[in-house]
């Protein structure tokens, strides 16, 4: 992740009144680089293993603040909701199975073809099966 992102997240906590503790930072950094689209549950057990004594709150409260100032994208995807460091326009393929979220990149293409149109957001969502989830099914 670029420092200058990773100093835009710092100042969005500065900016929602968070401490920036030890573990904070460690988030930011755990999942600034995140594609699996993570619910904040999972993250929190990734955290767990470097800070025990990480609480779900503080997940929480980091993503919301960091949702608040578009930092990331909460997705709502059915289930938990899920959290998005890419801010860059894109959709989402969703397995039904295994609920693996990927990325598709379309919305470069609809901005390419309406030149200077800019892209805020897409809403679309693929829904399927995974190449794994697919093969297994298969046999
Ligand atoms: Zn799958
Ligand atoms: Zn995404």
């Amino acid at each position: 992740m670029a420092e200058s992102d990773q100093a835009k997240w710092v100042e969005a906590l500065r900016g929602a009144g968070l401490r920036l503790t030890r573990q904070r930072l460690a988030m930011v950094e755990c999942f600034a680089d995140d594609v699996s689209h993570p619910t904040a549950q999972a993250l929190h057990a990734r955290l767990c293993a470097r800070f025990p004594g990480i609480s779900v709150a503080t997940v929480y409260n980091t993503l919301s603040a960091l949702t608040a100032i578009g930092a990331c994208r909460k997705l709502e995807l059915g289930g938990a909701s899920r959290f998005d460091p890419n801010v860059t326009p894109h959709d989402h393929a969703v397995c039904d199975d295994c609920g693996r979220v990927r990325d598709v990149q379309r919305a470069r293409r609809a901005a390419a073809t309406v030149p200077g149109f800019e892209v805020h957001r897409v809403e679309r969502v693929f829904r399927g099966l995974c190449a794994q989830c697919a093969r297994a099914a298969r046999v």
